[in-house]
């Protein structure tokens, strides 16, 4: 396993794969691994005959100075968790490999990224877009393994790839649970005690509310539910809770198949997200 801070370096090693005839596979991360990412590892290292992890924490995605220089940075403790996986190189470049002075172009999607997450947080998915699109070209990927758990995400990286023909296939990873169902996430760490035992509440009120909708009750009328037990378990705000089609994630007044049901919620200060099929 390699660990490799410039991009004149993993070029030089991605050229030997592809003239070797080799599948590369990617799986972009900001670091702080824990299960969920090793979760698409899995799959990359199922799906390809090398395997890069990139770990950058992207500035351009945060639109919350605050929440950047919280977000835990654990590049050793990644290179621990990722060494019994087999992963050809780990790619950590640093922000000036990523926007160099004079850096000027941005990636802009509309539809999919509109609401949901795009809504409160304006600029993410253009920053998500810009560095996503940067790291496919870089790594020159044929196939990149993205996590359901940011469900608005990988629809917006596969819009991405599409509109602009970039030769990668993108396939989405199942959201890794904790026992109590709270969805795996770095941010996680942050909770306080107190707030990691009301955490799983998000999960289990979006359950509810699924399998009530599926059963026909009103889409508004699960959702309010819904929403007033997050806030009765403890959760500070609850930011949305829309049913959306899976694909294209056009709002759905009343469920028609196949649907998802997205939420993001804040407790302890921490913004937490997760999402289900319904
Ligand atoms: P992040 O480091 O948070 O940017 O996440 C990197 C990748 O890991 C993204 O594709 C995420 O969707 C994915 N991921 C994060 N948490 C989970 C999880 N609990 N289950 C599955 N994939 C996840």
């Amino acid at each position: 396993m390699k660990l490799v801070h410039t991009l004149d370096e993993l070029r030089e090693i991605t050229d030997a794969w592809h003239n070797a005839g080799e599948v590369i596979g990617v799986t972009p991360t900001m670091g702080a691994l824990h299960e969920g990412h090793l979760s698409l590892v899995r799959a990359a290292k199922a799906g390809s005959d090398r395997v890069i992890t990139t770990i950058f924490v992207n500035p351009t995605q945060f639109n919350n100075a605050d929440d950047l220089d919280k977000y835990p940075r654990t590049l050793d403790s990644d290179m621990a968790q990722l060494a019994p996986f087999g992963v050809d190189v780990i790619y950590a470049p640093g922000v000036d490999q990523m926007y160099p002075d004079g850096f000027s172009t941005t990636i802009s999607i509309s539809g999919v990224s509109e609401g949901l997450c795009g809504a409160k947080r304006p600029g993410h998915f253009d920053g998500v877009a810009t560095i996503v699109a940067k790291l496919f070209l870089q790594t020159s990927a044929d196939r990149a393994f993205f996590g359901e758990k940011d469900f608005q995400q990988l629809q917006v990286v596969k819009r991405l790839a599409a509109d602009l023909n970039i030769p990668v296939e993108i396939t989405g990873c199942p959201t890794v649970r904790e026992a109590d169902g709270l969805a795996l996430s770095s941010r996680n760490v942050r909770l306080t005690e107190n707030g990691r035992k009301i955490a799983p509440a998000l999960y289990a009120a979006m359950q509810a509310a699924g399998v009530a909708i599926k059963q026909g009750t009103p889409v508004h009328e699960a959702l309010s539910e819904a929403e007033r037990d997050i806030l009765a378990a403890g959760f500070a705000e609850v930011e949305y809770l829309e049913l959306r089609a899976e694909n294209g994630l056009a709002p759905l007044g009343t469920h028609s198949e196949p649907a998802r049901l997205l939420a993001a919620a804040w407790l302890d200060g921490v913004r937490l997200i997760d999402n289900i099929a319904v």
